[in-house]
């Protein structure tokens, strides 16, 4: 099996560093914690037992594997042969999922009763309660106030899902506050086990979750594979927030440089508005949510509030693997607006009819800005669908 060698894949040293990104910057208390669930994840992310109930639940309750499509009337609309990786058709509607079920087993493997998460759009705070009824155990999510509003079915789904849902009241009252939010309870309760959603936070967190969304790269090979006869596509195209869904698309092609790896960013209004999500491109090197990253921040250290149109997309940093894939030219960095993901988002209903999450929409809207060639074969990781954002696309269209 190919995630057995996950190690060596990963551009990542022991103590957690991607070149100078990375890291574990945790408050005293918490450092017990993490060094603990550091020496679980490595001794079960090996370990056969492990991985065949990761990879049962995979198959029988996410539904995987998640199709590989080849989207004609898309590629004959960008000249390139475009696949799309169908993650929006996971339970839950995202890639989340994935994540969300190898952490919960972790956490009942460490005898923890009592989850946490933090969310955006609720993608992530879903997929976590969904494991934790599950799982039979207890699920508290942090969730900004202005994302409870703006995300409303989703917060009514966690809730139906017998988890207990926190509005969060401080700073943009966003993913970034709420994220906050989590760990200062997790400091007060360091029993409870932390379910983050992205590939951030301290050491091991962005190796765990890139390691456990790795199987839709793994997945791409093979289907590509099956309908190719190639493993290795030109390019892959994935949107990121803290970069969760692209690190798991990337994953095994990192190590292959024929394939260009591309993350398309939240430019929100304009990467010089003063409105964006576009980290990568306006971040400075600093320290958030337990990671030294790129962060927005201005002169002074202090964290700048982000925009996007896009709840899952709202976030000032971004997981160290992409800061350092950025830096050393491995990835392209593309900034996409609000309303370029808002057109792309429209294009791919009206030619495949497929309604994708506003967050994959940046992917999609990514396409537009490369140089493509008939014979380029691309796949755009579609990591979510657009039923939660029903209420922002009426609002624009
Ligand atoms: C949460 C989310 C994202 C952004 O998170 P990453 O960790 O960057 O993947 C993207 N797409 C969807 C559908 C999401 O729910």
């Amino acid at each position: 099996m190919t995630d057995s060698n996950f190690k060596h894949i990963l551009p990542v040293d022991d103590n957690g560093y991607y070149g100078h990104f990375g890291g574990s910057y945790v408050p005293e208390i918490l450092h017990a914690n993490v060094e603990r669930l550091k020496e679980t994840f490595y001794r079960y992310a090996d370990d056969e037992e492990f991985n065949e109930e990761f990879r049962q639940l995979l198959h029988d309750y996410v539904g995987r594997p998640s199709p590989l499509y080849h989207a004609r009337r898309l590629s004959e609309h960008h000249g390139a042969k475009i696949y799309l990786k169908r993650e929006d058709l996971n339970h839950t509607g995202a890639h989340k999922i994935n994540n969300a079920i190898g952490s919960v087993l972790l956490a009942r493997r460490m005898g923890k009763k009592n989850i946490i998460a933090e969310t955006g759009a609720g993608q992530h705070g879903v997929a976590t309660a969904t494991v934790c009824a599950l799982a039979g155990l207890d699920c508290i999510v942090f969730m900004g106030a202005t994302d409870v509003a703006r995300q409303q079915p989703n917060v009514e789904r966690m809730r139906m899902l017998g988890a207990t849902v926190i509005p969060v009241q401080s700073g943009n009252k966003t993913l970034k506050d709420a994220t906050n939010e989590a760990i200062r309870h997790w400091c007060c309760h360091p029993d409870s086990f932390y379910v983050i959603g992205s590939t951030v936070g301290p050491h091991p967190y962005p190796e765990m979750v890139a390691r456990f969304q790795s199987v839709i790269s793994e997945e791409i090979k093979q289907q590509l594979m099956e309908k190719e006869g190639r493993e290795n596509p030109d390019y892959i195209v994935a949107c990121v927030g803290g970069g969760s869904n692209a690190a798991g698309a990337f994953y095994h092609f990192i190590d292959r440089p024929e394939v260009k790896l591309v993350v398309a960013e939240a430019a929100g209004l304009g990467i010089d508005s003063g409105m964006t999500a576009a980290t990568i491109k306006r971040g400075r090197e600093g320290i958030i949510h337990g990671a030294r990253t790129l962060v927005m921040q201005p002169p002074d250290g202090q964290i700048v509030e982000p925009y996007s149109i896009s709840a899952g997309l709202d976030y000032p940093g971004i997981g160290p693997l992409h800061a350092f894939l950025a830096e050393s030219g491995r990835s392209e960095v593309l900034a996409v607006t609000d309303s370029e993901a808002l057109k792309a988002a429209i294009r791919l209903t009206r030619t495949e009819g497929i309604i994708p999450a506003l967050e994959s929409a940046h992917a999609l809207g990514a396409l537009d800005q490369l140089d493509l060639k008939p014979d380029d074969i691309v796949v755009v990781n579609l990591s979510g669908r657009g039923d939660k954002d029903m209420a922002t696309y009426i609002q624009h269209i």
